[in-house]
């Protein structure tokens, strides 16, 4: 089985999914004040990737800046779910820029993320398992 045609069927909604079930596993919760997403709406915009309102600190905030490796990058959540199976199955970091169409020093800047979060979550694991 090539690896390109598994990635193409990794959706934007499922990946976002998956990130939150595994990112998220307590609920949704503010990275600016902590506080957990309750309201309906708020967790409606929250899974269709829009501007999220928070009542704990009375404004809104951009739902991929509550997934921490993720916070402050340009990383759409299906690029991020594919980089983790590109970098699971042992491919360079070249080699998945060149698959997804990003630098490889943008593809080295987040595996080293991935790397410093590792010692606290098993992301590959979880991956596998999900
Ligand atoms: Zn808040």
């Amino acid at each position: 089985m090539k690896l390109d045609s598994v990635l193409d069927i990794i959706d934007r909604p499922t990946a976002w999914a998956w990130i939150c079930r595994t990112y998220l596993p307590d609920g949704v919760v503010c990275p600016v004040c902590g506080h957990v997403i309750t309201g309906d709406r708020a967790l409606a915009s929250f899974v269709a990737l829009e501007r999220t309102y928070c009542t704990g600190h009375k404004s809104a905030f951009r739902p991929l800046s509550a997934i921490a490796p993720l916070r402050g990058t340009e990383w759409a959540p299906e690029e991020f779910v594919k980089l983790l199976m590109l970098h699971l199955a042992e491919q360079s970091a070249s080699d998945i820029a060149a698959l997804l169409g990003k630098s490889a020093g943008c593809v080295r800047d987040m595996l080293g993320r991935l790397a410093v979060l590792d010692h606290k979550t098993t992301t590959g694991d979880r991956l596998l398992d999900g």
